[in-house]
Parts: structure tokens; C-alpha cells; sequence
């Protein structure tokens, strides 16, 4: 099995300069910040990404995003859940297993980023481009953003609370009630799509669809992916969810 994967982002012309995004598979082994150093290292070694230029907050399923404009920045791991930069010998990365990990890119004010969206997070989107405006002055409608790997409907099911929150917060459209299970009386009957309610969230934030990727991959369904639901709790493969030039 393969190491990594690689995402584009979409609207650039062939021969644009963007940041490469990327996500660590499985058979890298567990790359959470702080907690698997050696193996983060010799992982980012073998991409040739100088380690200390990878920038990790210590992640909390909140929506804080974090600025860092130096290697120095985050190199106490503050909290939160998203990293943007302008600075392309820098490396933001986010750590998950189920969670979706959102990728970033504004060619015009030149951030770029890593977002860690798991449930509770959803809406942290809006959070990074009102923060890139802020510090950069960059439009949504210049972002280009991916989506990547999550667990997805086909595994993702939810109860009644989770499902009400998120089709008053998002739309309708993002859960959709699966008749089997509520006949056979399951506390989770919603099917819950992280992916709609992140591409509705986008889009409702300004950015275009065109600009939009959802990368498509359940990692719930996927071996070559870390997943807490199919792993189970206490024993799940955190991936690496990283962008930068390298
Ligand atoms: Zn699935």
C-alpha cells in the first residue's frame, strides 16, 4: 500500500506554483503532534520536509484557526484546530482519522492551510477565511479549497440531537434519516454527510464552486486510511494532513 496521497487544488492553471497537499495513509503509522514525534519525523524526512518545518496546533475539535508566521510560532503546540500561513517554508498540518481535513489556498493574497473538521468543528471554514481577510485581506472568492478524506454518510450515522443541530445549522440536505434503521429502532438512524454541510457552509462563505473539491474517499470504508470508527477508540492510525512547498 502506498505511504501518501495527494490532492490539487482545483481552478489553477497547469503551470501554477500551489502549495502540494497531502495526506499520510495508513501504513505511515500514527503521525499525531507531540505524542509520535520519531515516527512524524521519519515520515516528513522521507518527503524531504525538513521536520521543523511542520506547524501543528495541539488540537482540540474546537474552531480556533492559528496564524503562524515562523517556525517558531506554534513550536509550543498552542490550541486549536487550523493552521494558515504565508510563509512557504512552512508546512501546516492537522492530524485525523474520520474527521475531514479542509486544504486551503488563496493564489491572490498567497495563505495557505490545513484545517482539522471533525463534527463539532464544522464551520471552522468561515472561521479561516474571516481570519485570512483579517491578516491578509483575502477574498473567498479567490480561496480554492479541497475537501478531503472523512468518514462519509455510507458510514456515518447519528442521533436525533446531532442531526437536528446540523440540518438547523447547515440545510436540510446534510442528513438524511435511513428508514431501516429507524424501523429497527436504532439511536442512530440519521445518515450524516459532513461533505454537504462543509460544501454548503463554503459556498454560503463565498467561496465558488469551481473552486471547490470534494476528494470523495470514506475513510471509515477504506483500509488504506486511519479511521477511529473502524479501528476502533483506542488503537486508530492518526493521519497527517499537510500542505506546503516541498
Ligand atoms: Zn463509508
Amino acid at each position: 500500500m502506498e505511504a501518501v496521497e495527494f490532492f490539487s487544488f482545483p481552478g489553477l492553471n497547469a503551470d501554477a506554483e500551489a502549495p502540494k497537499c497531502a495526506i499520510s495513509l495508513a501504513p505511515s503509522g500514527s503521525q499525531k503532534a507531540v505524542r509520535d514525534t520519531d515516527n512524524r519525523s521519519l515520515f516528513f524526512s522521507s518527503l524531504g520536509i525538513d521536520p521543523s518545518r511542520v506547524s501543528s496546533a495541539s488540537q482540540t475539535h474546537s474552531r480556533i484557526v492559528l496564524v503562524s508566521r515562523d517556525a517558531s510560532d506554534l513550536s509550543h503546540f498552542p490550541e486549536g484546530d487550523g493552521v494558515l500561513t504565508r510563509n512557504p517554508s512552512l508546512v501546516p498540518c492537522v492530524t485525523v482519522a474520520d474527521c475531514m481535513p479542509v486544504y486551503l489556498y488563496d493564489p491572490v493574497s498567497g495563505f495557505f492551510g490545513v484545517l482539522h473538521s471533525g463534527w463539532k468543528g464544522t464551520g471552522i471554514i468561515g472561521e479561516a477565511l474571516a481570519l485570512a481577510s483579517v491578516q491578509w485581506g483575502s477574498k473567498p472568492s479567490d480561496v480554492r479549497a479541497i475537501l478531503g478524506p472523512h468518514i462519509r454518510s455510507c458510514c456515518y450515522t447519528v442521533d436525533q440531537e446531532r442531526a437536528d443541530w446540523f440540518r438547523t445549522s447547515f440545510g436540510e440536505t446534510v442528513c438524511v434519516l435511513d428508514e431501516q434503521r429507524a424501523r429497527d429502532k436504532s439511536p442512530w438512524p440519521w445518515r450524516l454527510s459532513l461533505a454537504e454541510a462543509n460544501r454548503l457552509h463554503s459556498l454560503e462563505r463565498g467561496i465558488l464552486p469551481e473552486h471547490l473539491l470534494d476528494a470523495g474517499s470514506c475513510t471509515s470504508c477504506n483500509e488504506r486510511y486511519g479511521s477511529s470508527r473502524r479501528q476502533g477508540a483506542g488503537n486508530f492510525v492518526q493521519m497527517a494532513a499537510f500542505a506546503g512547498f516541498f
